[in-house]
């Protein structure tokens, strides 16, 4: 899907970083007898040999409730059992229909830190709630917000924004306000990964100026918005403007930053930003529509 035609000028480059380790940390553990006791301290180290029988042997994740077992007591996750057609993957015995329970109850009383915990999270959560807690953890770490790449970079904000300058040579830029000119010589080619990214950092947070050609139906049309790095919560504390225009006629948006945590692709199919048919485009750029020339300028402001 991915064009080889440079848009603009282009920044796009490639990268071959690979993500941070994201490890579960799963040998901080606490076995808490059965008689409903919460435990006075959860941090205690217990063996982690615990967490490793409640790993899969197959697909190496964490087992949860139905955990199967063969006759000879091996045992495997309900989401692998359909997939090994009946029949022990270590010991190739037939597998039957056989639930662990005493296994289930083990991971029941166990307690464990979040997987987030060496970006920052310090809760610590019953093994069967830790799943739930961690997809919502708000420390848990940001995709990459380049976008035109299937970039696999994971990180806080700080090694993001590093990383967009060092690895995708993004431009960076100081300040609340803007003025971009976007320039392509040839107008009549708009295919979907045509885009263009630039970051900002004003009122100490990072923002994503995104600008980009796609398809809406059968009509090429261009569209600018604006992403904030960090969480939904705090993005909405932040507006931003943009305009565009020339020959006479101005156009204006007035947005609220989205989430970094909401995919580019998604902000652009939800048009959720300034959006400049192609004609429109043109009429802006002047001259022998030949070339498209559109000056964006625009401002982001605190919300009191
Ligand atoms: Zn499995
Ligand atoms: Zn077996
Ligand atoms: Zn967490
Ligand atoms: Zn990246």
């Amino acid at each position: 899907m991915a064009t080889s035609n440079p848009f603009f000028d282009d920044i796009r480059s490639t990268s071959d970083v690979d993500p941070p380790q994201n490890e579960e940390l799963l040998d901080v553990s606490e076995l808490v007898d059965d008689h409903s006791q919460r435990p006075l301290k959860p941090n205690v180290s217990v063996s982690s040999s615990v967490c490793e029988l409640l790993e899969c042997p197959v697909c190496l994740n964490a087992m949860y409730p139905p955990i199967h077992q063969c006759s000879n007591g091996h045992t495997l996750c309900s989401g692998c059992k359909p997939r090994v057609h009946n029949r022990c993957p270590t010991c190739r015995h037939e597998l039957g229909n056989i639930r662990c329970l005493a296994l289930e109850k083990i991971a029941a009383s166990l307690e464990l830190p979040c997987k987030y915990q060496n970006y920052g999270c310090i809760g610590i959560h019953p093994y069967y709630s830790k799943l739930k807690h961690e997809s919502q953890c708000a420390y848990r770490p940001y995709n990459c917000p380049y976008a035109g790449s299937e970039c696999n970079v994971v990180g806080d904000i700080p090694y993001l924004v590093s990383h967009l300058k060092d690895d995708h040579k993004v431009d960076m830029h100081n300040g609340s306000t803007f003025n971009h000119r976007y320039v392509k010589s040839n107008p009549q080619e708009v295919e979907n990964a045509t885009w263009m990214l630039t970051v900002f950092s004003c009122f100490g947070q990072c923002f994503c100026l995104h600008f980009e050609a796609f398809q809406l139906g059968m009509a090429p049309v261009y569209i600018a918005f604006l992403r904030f790095m960090g969480d939904d919560n705090e993005a909405k504390n932040y507006s931003y403007s943009l305009e565009v225009g020339g020959n006479g006629r101005k156009m204006m948006w007035q947005g609220v930053p989205r989430s970094i945590r909401d995919s580019h692709r998604k902000v652009r199919d939800s048009f959720d930003g300034l959006i400049i048919q192609r004609n429109m485009a043109l009429f802006f750029s002047g001259g022998d529509r030949k070339e498209l020339k559109l000056r964006v300028t625009g401002r982001i402001w605190k919300e009191q």
